[in-house]
């Protein structure tokens, strides 16, 4: 007997077209694939509406289907449909004037036309080093198009809608005849929407948006670095018919700190210290990013530009887990400017010196020896 297409739309026999359309628009709306997405069932269902359709609602297919079952359709051009454009593509006229689907689902007739996604935005943030460390929740204000709210978006004004175009009849396309072909073009009247509309809304003058201050909160991960771009899904603007927004791009900006630097994860800050300290050692103290001062040991004869690291003081890493270190590098400072006493010292600190010659400058009196 094979498919019993009256059963797979629920009417009976004796249903009249009428019927038969009303009852396949309930179930086309009930599985559409935008409600119901990824459920297989349902897509079965919608496309089973469809070919049942398809049949009884074409007087010569419906005729043999009635006098011989499925059997009588072989030859008769039935066809099961494979996908959902197939099935938009067969059925874009069935309900006159707009399509259904162009209603209830934004699919407009030229697909040039629909779904035309929005448009990204992109912004800029500053942050500061502190807030580096931490991660910060920040608010940004931009103007950014929304759906206009006199009109919710139809571009009409008050209390009117948008009406069938009548150059395209709503088609969204134009026939025209060439000789022998035929040339389809997207109707200039609509420009493929099918619909205009006639007295446009006062507030965004039938542009369906209107520019919104909008405020909107941006999660900034710790140990983000300068000049990285966010990415924030759905926060750009609306899209057309139906499409998805688009996407709000943020860039961050680090603001360069006074004393800090960075390198990687790790945070390289220049301590000064005098001479006399590096040779005797001393305990400094020095800031870390989150704000506190601690004091740091410096052993006896460090020399100029050594690093002494504080382990876990950097930024965190913005990938996985463990944090850089703060690495202290001492600058040794040589006085310019000493009084008469310490020169006093120093010259008899200098005369002790030459009885005990550093290995260094050993090594290079060695070396100058060798090239002369
Ligand atoms: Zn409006
Ligand atoms: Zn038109």
């Amino acid at each position: 007997m094979g498919k019993d297409y009256y059963q797979i739309l629920g009417v009976n026999r004796n249903a009249s077209s009428d019927e038969i359309k009303k009852a396949y628009r309930k179930l086309a709306m009930k599985y559409h694939p935008d409600r119901n997405p990824g459920n297989k069932e349902a897509e079965q269902t919608f496309k089973e509406a469809a070919e049942a359709y398809g049949v009884l609602s074409d007087a010569e297919k419906k005729r043999l289907y009635d006098q011989y079952g499925e059997e009588g359709l072989k030859g008769a051009g039935t066809r099961g449909y494979s996908s959902f454009e197939d099935i938009f593509d067969a059925f874009g006229d069935i309900f006159g004037g707009g399509s259904i689907f162009d209603e209830f689902f934004g699919r407009g007739r030229s697909r040039a036309e629909a779904g035309k996604r929005g448009a990204s935005l992109k912004c800029d943030i500053e942050i500061g080093f502190k807030e580096v460390a931490t991660g910060v929740e920040k608010k940004i204000e931009l103007m950014r198009k929304e759906i206009c709210d006199v009109c919710h978006g139809t571009g009409a004004k008050e209390g009117t809608f948008p009406v069938t175009c009548p150059y395209c009849g709503g088609r969204g396309q134009v026939q025209q005849s060439q000789g022998f072909f035929t040339l389809r073009t997207t109707c200039p009247k609509c420009r493929g929407n099918g619909k205009i509309i006639e007295s446009p809304c006062k507030k965004c003058g039938g542009t369906k948006r209107y520019p919104r201050k909008a405020s909107i909160s941006i999660q900034i991960p710790a140990g983000v670095e300068d000049g990285t771009r966010l990415r924030l899904v759905g926060q750009g603007e609306p899209g057309e018919n139906g499409a998805p927004p688009g996407d709000l791009y943020c860039d961050v900006h680090v603001t360069p700190h006074p004393i800090f630097k960075r390198h990687g994860n790790d945070v390289l800050c220049e301590v000064p210290i005098s001479f006399t300290q590096a040779v005797l050692g001393c305990k400094i103290d020095v800031p870390t990013l989150t704000g506190n001062i601690i004091q740091v040991k410096v052993p006896k004869g460090i020399q100029n530009n050594e690093i002494i690291p504080i382990k876990g003081e950097g930024f965190p890493n913005v990938h996985r887990y463990g944090k850089g270190n703060l690495l202290v590098q001492v600058e040794v400072e040589i006085p310019t400017k000493i009084s008469s006493r310490q020169e006093e010292l120093l010259k008899e600190f200098a005369e002790l010196e030459k009885s005990s010659t550093s290995s260094r400058q050993k090594k290079f009196m060695e070396k100058m020896k060798q090239i002369s």
